[in-house]
């Protein structure tokens, strides 16, 4: 193969774990069976499936029968926030957010509000978290649901999750958490933080692509859904379409994983990034983006003063594989939206880039990058004057 930068990226997406493949490639062959079907084909598909479930049910402190198989963290967003709506709208038809939420929920909530739904976007600070004293005033009679992100997609922010599902419980409004980067990172439990809804999905987490779910509380609240695919009824009627054992059982592999590694993955990471950090602010003028501990370990977004982020990526593009912070506007239609809601001007935003740590990262790996970016920042800098 030729040779190709060094991948860190990893917050867009992950390869997926040898361990994970192995898993999956029974059920593509062997084990096909259609999960519904009512003969042994499907028996063994369905057992599969049920097991993939009660794995992925434990990891978050919820029951088997509270997961719902999406094709990834988009539609859970999506079922979880247009399906609250729909069920719900005659409570009231105002919903909470925040500014620095993935397009997979801003999209749903400006969707709806074409509906008549009424949207709060709550601001963050300049360290990209919420204030909960914003989030108590923003309550009106008629919330019906909040919808905060547990860890940030470009900068790794981690938002007080139990805090804000008391601040829910106490008003009886339904709390979604956005829980894709998270998964595998930080520990999730809907029971001590209070949440009714929680999307992931596998390909952050060294799993396939095209696979996701949504945690649907059942008691004390029993959240009410409407669904937003018909179909054939699987899924408790609230997502229709074939499971997919390969990437549910692949799904499941990663998540067991992600958790069994989580801590010496948390402290290896840490130090990688710490490791990086220490070689890149040795340059005038560059700043940290988000919380300097309350974030990923494996998450560092930094922008750069004085510097063209085009160029700064395009001075790279040979030596690593990164994203810029504003990472879905390559044609510089507009800077990070986190970034701007941190209150970055617009040039900082644009020079920024984010760093995706991943599993096989390693020391000599960072000292590469590193020295790579200090050096084209300072050659772009010097052409500058
Ligand atoms: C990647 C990501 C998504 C989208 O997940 P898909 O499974 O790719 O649909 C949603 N929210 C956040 C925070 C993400 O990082």
């Amino acid at each position: 193969m030729a040779h190709r930068p060094i991948y860190l990226d990893h917050n867009a997406t992950t390869p997926v774990d040898e361990r994970v493949l192995a898993a999956m490639m029974p059920f593509f062959t062997e084990h096909f069976g259609n999960p519904s079907s009512l003969h042994a084909y499907g028996w063994e598909a369905e057992a599969a499936v049920k097991q993939a479930r009660a794995t992925l049910a434990q990891a978050i402190g919820a029951t088997p029968e509270e997961i719902i198989f999406t094709s990834g963290a988009t539609e859970a967003d999506n079922l979880a926030i247009k399906g609250v709506a729909e069920a719900y709208f005659a409570h009231g038809k105002h919903i909470i957010t925040v500014q620095t939420e993935h397009s997979a929920v801003l999209d749903p909530c400006q969707y709806l509000e074409t509906l008549g739904f009424e949207v709060t976007y709550l601001p963050v600070d300049d360290q990209g978290l919420i204030r909960l004293d914003e989030l108590e005033a923003a309550f009106r009679p008629e919330t019906i649901l909040v919808s905060v992100m547990a860890a940030n997609n470009e900068i790794g922010v981690l938002q007080p999750l139990a805090e804000i599902g008391q601040c829910c419980r106490d008003r009886e409004v339904l709390f979604h958490t956005d829980a894709a980067q998270a998964m595998g990172k930080i520990l999730l439990d809907v029971e001590a933080m209070q949440i009714d809804l929680l999307s992931f999905t596998a390909h952050k987490l060294y799993g396939p692509k095209g696979i996701g779910a949504l945690y649907v509380r059942r008691r004390a609240p029993r959240v009410q859904l409407a669904a937003q695919l018909h179909g054939g009824g699987q899924e408790r009627g609230l997502r229709s379409g074939t499971l997919y054992p390969p990437q549910i059982v692949g799904f499941a592999k990663a998540v067991e994983l992600g958790l069994a590694l989580m801590a010496a993955e948390t402290k290896r990471l840490a130090e990688l990034r710490q490791r990086l950090w220490q070689q890149l602010s040795q340059l005038d003028q560059v700043y940290l983006n988000g919380h300097p501990s309350q974030r990923l370990p494996n998450n560092l977004n930094v922008s750069f003063a004085d510097v063209d982020g085009q160029a700064l990526l395009l001075g790279l593009r040979s030596v690593a594989a990164l994203s810029s912070g504003s990472a879905c506007s390559s044609a510089r239609t507009a800077p990070s939206h986190v970034l701007k809601a941190m209150g970055r001007s617009d040039d900082l935003a644009y020079a920024s880039l984010r760093f995706g740590l991943g599993r096989t990262t390693t020391p000599a790996e960072i000292d590469r990058v590193a020295a790579a970016v200090v050096e084209t920042v300072q050659s772009l800098r010097s052409l500058k004057v």
